[in-house]
């Protein structure tokens, strides 16, 4: 079967579902998971721990996460046995800083490509299978996406993107983390309903749009999610 027959095949699956059906069909590729610890992605990983428990989890390691984050990520990583990877940008923090001065204040854009972009696109290059927790429903950029595409690396590279919970609404994680007793990141508690960088995420003055509450509203990406070309 085609990978465009089989991603159309899973769509209307439920993720359980979709994910037993993706791994018989690529059984035995290189799969990893792309992880910032948040909602949708402790669901993601709670369903591949249970079918593959040694998948690479690839933690974006800006080095400006919440303390709350760092905390939660190896608690986590402990109490799960993860695979945790962190992925590192070139610099430090304090080298980029003292280099080119605080980028998230003056060119967020090119700090993210410094700290997540870049490293993501080497880090990705020896897999097969990408798995990630978006949803359609988080912002105007994701509307269109299948829960499996193929993507292109900009290395030439292709590999099967998966997002088991494109479909799912926000009332549909909390069911999921409720139902299957799952913690969650402490700041969800204290209104942030996305969380990334600490520099970069405030508490949304609009509980309907999650995203509004990154970069302060002027950007709804950090481009790890668009650097890679759709090939299909
Ligand atoms: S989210 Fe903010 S701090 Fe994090 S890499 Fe992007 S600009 Fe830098």
């Amino acid at each position: 079967m085609s990978t465009t027959s089989i991603a159309e095949s899973l769509e209307n699956l439920t993720p359980d579902a979709a994910l037993d059906a993706l791994l018989s069909a690529y059984e035995g590729q290189q799969a990893c998971l792309t992880c910032s610890f948040q909602a949708e992605d402790m669901i993601v990983l709670d369903l591949l721990r249970k079918r593959v428990p040694l998948i690479p989890v690839l933690f974006l390691e800006t080095g400006y996460h919440f303390a709350q984050t760092y905390e939660y990520r190896d608690r986590i990583a402990r109490e799960w046995k993860l695979n945790l990877v962190n992925v590192t940008p070139q610099q430090t923090v304090r080298q980029q800083e003292s280099e080119l001065g605080i980028l998230y204040v003056v060119n967020p854009t090119q700090c993210c490509q410094l700290r997540k972009v870049e490293p993501l696109m080497q880090a990705l290059e020896p897999y097969e299978i990408w798995f990630t927790g978006l949803r359609r429903e988080q912002s105007p950029t994701r509307k269109n996406l299948k829960k499996v595409e193929q993507h292109r690396l900009p290395g030439g590279k292709n590999l099967l993107k998966a997002s088991l919970l494109a479909d799912w609404s926000w009332q549909q994680v909390w069911d999921y983390t409720t139902r299957n007793g799952l913690s969650y990141l402490p700041q969800y508690d204290q209104g942030y309903l996305s969380i990334g960088c600490e520099p970069c995420t405030k508490i949304p003055d609009d509980p309907n749009n999650a995203r509004s509450g990154r970069w302060s509203g002027t950007k709804l990406e950090c481009g790890i999610h668009t650097f890679s070309e759709r090939a299909q």
